[in-house]
């Protein structure tokens, strides 16, 4: 009776109800600010009598579908409206930001610690400032740093003082801290990561640091409590993985496959995952939980079978879908419940439902259900790499089942001979199976327990690496699109990983949590698994970075790669070729002949600035570090050269501040043509082993009609007594073509523009300095752009590369005064324009159209992303 409700309930125009209601919440995702929370009501209350009236007149007014197409599209731009309102109304008060404030809340998630200090998400219960009661976010990401902190304000020369180092927190703890809290924000490049929406999709709405030193309030242990148990005992599982598996490379993938803890892997082993392409098994995707369900599934059905009385109890299909959905999602609880896994439970309950209902629905409309749901449920998925890599994943697997093999499944997971309809008893004795059920007399007892299931089994298995194969293949131009590249042998890393690590080394990591000395078999996994990896990432051409295309370049491609996969004649199945092969015929757009154009990057405290001419790039400085594990060079750098397809042909390195060449290994390890000219110590190690020179005064070249000059520091600067600071051998490069230039001068401090301003007013009269282009000298300092030099350079354009509310207090007020009283001299007076990039992003500025600068953070801005104040 439910199953043919279920049916009737199917109209054919459904699918495109629920286009139309994923279209609305896309457009809802494309506001760049959200409207008062009434404004959506209206059109909430709107839609709905729209659709009633559609609804009830269908039948006879032809104009009453495309009312309802409307009706539904506006519905989920309102709910998806009311829920981003309701969510940031309890933003961060951004007079709240800097200020010392007393906070008791309860730790919600597992820590994280490393050589810098303790990370910690905390459950707000209650802030003050200054006695008053405030209102902060109630989720909020803290940080417990070890070792020294500055003391007091932000300043450029803070003292600094040993502080309270972290303890060992526990979720559920309830903590009393002093917090210097800030509102979430993150770099902002193109092609970058999107942190900021990260955090939002997240639920963070504030990131902040606990005030430990000697004047502050000690941070205090209020009380243990039993929220969070099931991270806590994530917690307990991660401590008990990390003392009894010997092995670190070992500890860190078990602990990342058990409890979905990631922090303890090295990079060196992320590195061969994502060469090899099966970074998303460690990270607990969507993907890996549909895998492990899919496992799940024919265990609980091959060992359910083997009783004919549970049977008779509940059809096998059933009860398979029932416990591998359960363990699944016990699974996807235990291993962190990320969003990805929630995605994919959503999905997986949505499928499993349906057929329990026993809803035989055209697959394209289960799809359309599934995605339905996940984008109600987390309307940002869309915006997501992930969800797409793992709901196309799921639609191939629909549209490259030719017999309807699978019934209304998710990827694999449901038993394939499934009978028609779960619901009829006499399939509990699973007539497609029946020798089990009376075993000949020659069947030993071991094959009488496990023969047909074991066939079963073995049956599964190929038609699981069957479908992995297809699944692979048909998401290699999706994957390529989303990340920039292709990992040649991603093909068989996966085929190969894929069943290792779902149907061997996760249940051993998993059962070790109650039988300990499991977890050396998985020791041994974990030794064959990365020795193979390791191998196959060696091999010449692994990986094989493609530039990023347009995003209609993108979906054609997409598209391409589905025609191929799904089950057509061969002959219309091949037009997907051409489609897909666009993508690395395509070029990314280079300056002209004669033109030149900078990208100042949104590395947060320090340099980073990629020049392009038509044929030639150069990088300025590679950006800070950011913690032991992370810098510029590869959270940054790395992506961007990568999404713009860039060859660098030389790195200047002005200095070797930890705020210039952070980032610098990174960069030079993957750029092995690259030239390194630098200020750099004779011996430093980023010089061993490459073409590497010292930066001097009257180098130059011409690179496609641009002129480019090192203008400092002088060879007897480097051999000066006492010696100077690094600062003072900043590298400083001026490039110029067609009556534009641009000037970067590094940490430069007074002395140097002095001597700059006098060197270049002798050989090369009054322009010798002038420069359309300015890189603020050392991030905005009060050490430097002296007014004398600021006058010799004249900028049109000044850009100060800083981190948002950065420890220094750069750039100092007081000298962007001076760059604001300057006018260019050029008739008219006209201010100069100043662009910073806490506020910006990153920065393009074109020698074409020199006051035509582009900042990313003003392309795509949404409502969750930061308003710098
Ligand atoms: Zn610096």
């Amino acid at each position: 009776m439910v199953a043919s409700f279920v049916n009737n309930f199917r109209k054919p125009s459904m699918g495109w109800w629920g286009a139309a209601a994923v279209v609305g919440a896309a457009a809802q995702l494309q506001q760049s600010d959200l409207w008062p929370r009434e404004h959506y009501l209206a059109p909430l209350v709107a839609c709905i009598a729209v659709g009633w009236v559609a609804g009830s007149g269908r039948a006879k007014h032809p104009g009453a579908s495309a009312g309802l197409l409307l009706a539904c599209a506006g519905l989920a731009f309102a709910l998806v409206g009311v829920r981003a309102s309701v969510f940031d109304a309890q933003r961060l008060d951004p007079m709240l930001e800097g200020r010392d404030l007393q906070v008791v809340g309860v730790v919600s998630d597992l820590t994280q610690s490393s050589a810098t200090g303790l990370r910690f998400r905390l459950r707000v219960e209650s802030a003050q400032w200054e006695g008053r009661a405030v209102n902060l976010p109630p989720r909020i990401d803290v940080g417990w740093y070890s070792g020294l902190a500055p003391r007091g304000g932000a300043s450029e020369r803070a003292d600094w003082e040993l502080q309270r180092q972290p303890q060992d927190l526990r979720p559920g703890q309830r903590w009393r801290f002093t917090l210097r809290i800030k509102a979430p924000h993150g770099s902002r490049n193109p092609h970058g990561f999107d942190y900021e929406l990260w955090l939002w999709t997240q639920g963070v709405q504030a990131t902040a640091y606990v005030r430990a030193g000697a004047q502050d309030a000690a941070p205090t242990l209020v009380a243990e409590t039993w929220a969070y148990p099931v991270a806590a005992l994530r917690q307990a599982v991660r401590t008990r993985i990390l003392s009894r598996v010997a092995d670190p490379q070992a500890a860190a993938l078990i602990a990342a496959l058990v409890v979905g803890d990631q922090a303890a892997l090295e990079r060196s082993d992320w590195d061969v995952f994502r060469a090899t392409g099966v970074a998303h098994l460690v990270s607990i995707s969507g993907l890996h939980i549909t895998m492990f369900a899919w496992g799940a599934m024919a265990l609980v059905g091959g060992l359910w079978r083997r009783s004919p009385r549970l049977c008779l109890w509940l059809a096998a299909p059933t009860a398979a879908l029932v416990g591998g959905f359960g363990l699944a999602l016990t699974y996807a609880l235990f291993s962190g419940w990320g969003v990805p896994a929630q995605r994919t439970c959503l999905m997986l309950a949505t499928v499993a439902t349906l057929r329990i209902l026993g809803a035989r629905w055209p697959w394209p409309q289960v799809w359309m259900l599934t995605f339905l749901a996940v984008v109600l449920s987390d309307p940002w998925a869309l915006l997501q790499a992930g969800f797409w890599l793992s709901f196309v994943a799921v639609g191939v697997l629909f549209a490259s089942d030719p017999g309807g093999r699978i019934p209304a499944a998710a990827p694999g997971p449901m038993p394939h001979s499934a009978p028609a309809s779960a619901n009829d008893p006499r399939d509990n004795l699973d007539t497609l199976e029946s020798p089990s059920v009376l075993p000949s007399p020659e069947v030993t007892a071991w094959q009488r327990w496990w023969g047909p299931g074991a066939r079963r089994v073995g049956a599964e298995l190929r038609s699981l690496l069957g479908e992995q194969w297809t699944i692979t293949l048909a998401l290699a131009p999706l994957t390529a699109l989303l990340f920039g590249q292709v990992s040649v042998v991603g093909l068989l890393a996966n085929v190969l990983a894929v069943p290792w690590v779902t149907l061997v080394l996760t249940p051993l990591a998993l059962l070790g949590v109650l039988f300990p000395p499991l977890w050396g078999g998985a020791t041994l996994a974990v030794e064959v698994l990365m020795r193979v990896l390791q191998t196959l990432a060696t091999w010449p051409g692994a990986v094989w970075m493609i530039g990023m295309p347009p995003w209609w370049l993108a979906v054609l491609a997409t598209l391409g790669g589905l025609l191929l996969v799904v089950s057509l004649p061969w002959n219309v199945r091949l037009l997907g070729l051409p489609m897909v092969l666009a993508v690395p015929l395509w070029q990314a757009p280079v300056p002209a002949p004669g033109e030149f154009e900078l990208l100042v990057a949104d590395v947060g405290q320090g340099n980073a600035v990629l020049v392009r001419t038509a044929e030639h790039a150069l990088l300025y400085d590679a950006g800070p570090r950011y913690s032991l594990d992370s810098d510029a060079g590869h959270r940054v750098l790395l992506p961007l050269l990568q999404a713009t397809h860039t060859r660098l042909d030389r790195v200047v390195l002005s200095h070797q501040d930890a705020d210039h060449v952070g980032g610098a290994a990174a960069v030079l390890a993957t750029q092995t043509e690259a030239e390194l000219l630098s200020s750099l110590p004779l011996n430093h190690p980023l010089t061993v082993g490459r073409d590497a020179r010292r930066c001097e005064a009257g180098q130059a070249w011409d690179w496609d009609g641009v002129h480019f000059e090192i203008l400092h520091p002088r060879p007897e600067d480097y051999a000066a007594l006492p010696p100077p600071k690094p600062n003072a051998l900043s590298c400083v490069l001026r490039m110029s073509s067609g009556g534009q230039s641009a000037l970067l001068v590094g940490d430069i401090e007074r002395a140097q523009e002095a001597a700059l301003i006098e060197r270049r007013s002798i050989t090369a009269g009054q322009s010798g300095l002038q420069s359309t282009f300015l890189l603020v000298p050392h991030h905005g300092s009060k050490t430097s752009s002296s007014a004398p030099f600021l006058a010799a350079v004249q900028p049109e354009v000044a850009v100060v590369q800083a981190g948002y509310r950065n420890r220094y207090g750069h750039p100092v007020v007081e000298v962007m005064d001076r760059y604001r009283a300057l006018s260019t001299g050029n008739g008219a007076a006209q201010a100069v324009e100043i662009i910073d990039t806490p506020h910006c992003g990153a920065f393009l500025w074109r020698s074409a159209l020199p006051h035509n600068g582009v900042c990313t953070r003003n392309e795509g801005l949404r409502y969750w992303h930061h308003r710098v104040p």
